[in-house]
């Protein structure tokens, strides 16, 4: 829980104090809080305390726990850092067991209050539905957060958003065999129950094979699990007002298919229906915060498994689009699933713009590790929106190129198009783009490679914890809510 007030009070269990470098040198005491400002004396004064970068100074000062924290150099000071310093005094020991903290921020600004409520709610998350051990080291006995700003209905905003990107990391991180397709269309069936502003159309097996969505469907063919695309149409504005749509890859998990992924690469494949998960934490967000906006959250979940059914790679199939397409990889699976959900939602929802959300490729990894995403699309202007939302987020992303010879990368000699690249080990996530461009025709469209930041191994050197981070909706409300 978070809550927000506009002076500092003093009268929780412990204070957390944000302070720079600037700040601490000028031995003026930044706070109305004479035993906070006490505290900071003795600790300078011991030359305990100089405000650096992650510096932290704990002291007891009348019953209460006070932490100082160092931010650096005030022109230094970035929102990320905000965000990383604060997370790693709320999981720090001398917070341990308490439960009520006061957070007191170095400068009271819209932008610095948005990050620390971040670094509460996003920073302190932990997946430990399966822990039975008591003592873990990511675990923050904190239940209740105080941050001390005037901009509440900034912070307020934030703190929504950041249940939203929560709520889709639980989604990532729990079994593949627990989130399933039919387990991903309860999840918004529940989310929209009795809400008069969301319609809902879902394809089952029966629904995907009767209109044709065979590359969907080629991809399930090995699995047990029943297939799903589940689209929801909230509609926030007037009956004139343009649709924009978000598509998620829902791969539930992905072992690769035939071309079975190896060891190292295989065991965190739950997390191949993170794009999905954006898309529905972002929904949730849009729930709460009722934009009047049309919106359309549509998704994919289907399983790639292998048993004797599976698809095969050198076969063909037929798409929603009547295009067919060479399988030459048969872990180059999202890409089928995402060309029959772009191009079912484009020819019967006519959006005005598409996002695309998906963890596509490995490549991307390779090109911009776990911090970036890539962003690619045949619109220059809502390429120009995405990033501008991606960096006012921290959901971060890079623009890679896309350029018309590359079609002729995934050309086939047995069917319109080819799921990889004739080129190999070139360009993968670009290729993989293309393919998608393939089917979105000329509606507008960005595509967001997300398969190195919807997930981090290990603690991140970022703010997030082992696991999901729920990339995609802080940016994808930050783009709704501004365009
Ligand atoms: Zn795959």
């Amino acid at each position: 829980m978070v809550s927000f007030y506009d002076k500092p009070r003093f009268d929780k269990q412990a204070a957390v104090v944000l302070l720079t470098k600037d700040q601490v040198q000028k031995k003026a005491c930044p706070f109305p809080l004479k035993p906070v400002c006490e505290a900071l004396q003795a600790a300078v004064d011991a030359s305990q305390f100089e405000g650096g970068k992650g510096e932290m100074f704990p002291a007891v000062i009348a019953g209460k726990v006070v932490i100082l924290v160092g931010l650096g150099k005030s022109a230094d000071v970035s929102l990320t850092s905000v965000r990383i310093v604060l997370r790693r005094a709320f999981l720090s020991n001398p917070l341990k067991k308490l439960s009520t903290v006061e957070v007191i921020l170095h400068e009271d600004h819209a932008d610095i209050a948005h990050a620390a409520v971040e670094a509460a709610i996003i920073g302190t998350y932990a997946w430990k539905k399966y822990i039975t051990r008591k003592k873990d080291d990511q675990t923050v006995d904190i239940k209740f957060y105080y941050i001390v700003t005037r901009f509440t209905k900034e912070a307020s905003l934030a703190a929504v958003i950041a249940d939203g990107v929560n709520f889709s990391r639980d989604l990532v991180n729990d079994n593949a065999d627990t989130v399933t397709p039919e387990f991903l269309e309860k999840t918004v069936r529940d989310l929209i129950k009795n809400n008069k502003t969301v319609s809902l159309e879902v394809l089952g097996r029966k629904e995907l094979s009767a209109k044709g969505l065979g590359l969907l469907l080629a991809v399930n063919q090995g699995s047990n699990k029943k297939p799903r695309v589940v689209i929801a149409k909230y509609s926030g504005a007037g009956k004139g007002s343009p649709f924009t749509a978000f598509v998620g890859k829902g791969l539930t998990f992905d072992c690769g298919g035939l071309n079975l992924k190896p060891s190292g690469s295989i065991e965190t494949m739950r997390e191949d229906m993170s794009g999905a998960a954006a898309v529905i934490g972002t929904l949730k967000t849009v729930l709460a915060l009722k934009p009047k906006k049309n919106l359309i959250f549509a998704f994919g979940a289907v399983e790639n498994a292998i048993d004797a059914n599976s698809y095969k790679p050198g076969d063909v199939f037929k798409g929603y689009s009547g295009k067919t397409v060479e399988i030459g990889n048969t872990d180059a699976e999202g890409r089928l699933v995402l060309a029959d959900v772009l191009s079912y939602v484009i020819k019967n929802y006519s959006p005005a713009k598409v996002i695309d959300l998906a963890t596509l490729t490995g490549a991307c990894v390779v090109a911009l590790g776990h911090d970036y995403a890539g962003v690619l699309g045949n619109n220059d202007d809502l390429i120009m929106k995405i990033l501008a939302s991606a960096h006012a987020t921290d959901d971060r992303a890079w623009q890679l190129p896309m350029y018309p010879e590359y079609k002729d990368a995934i050309k086939s000699k047995i069917a319109d198009i080819k799921n990889i690249s004739n080129v190999r080990g070139a360009a993968g996530t670009v290729c993989g783009a293309e393919f998608l461009h393939q089917f979105v025709g000329e509606t507008p469209w960005v595509h967001l490679d997300i398969a190195g930041t919807a997930f981090v191994d290990g603690d991140s050197h970022w703010y997030y914890g082992h696991g999901a981070t729920g990339y995609g909706v802080r940016l994808c409300t930050n783009y709704l809510l501004n365009n």
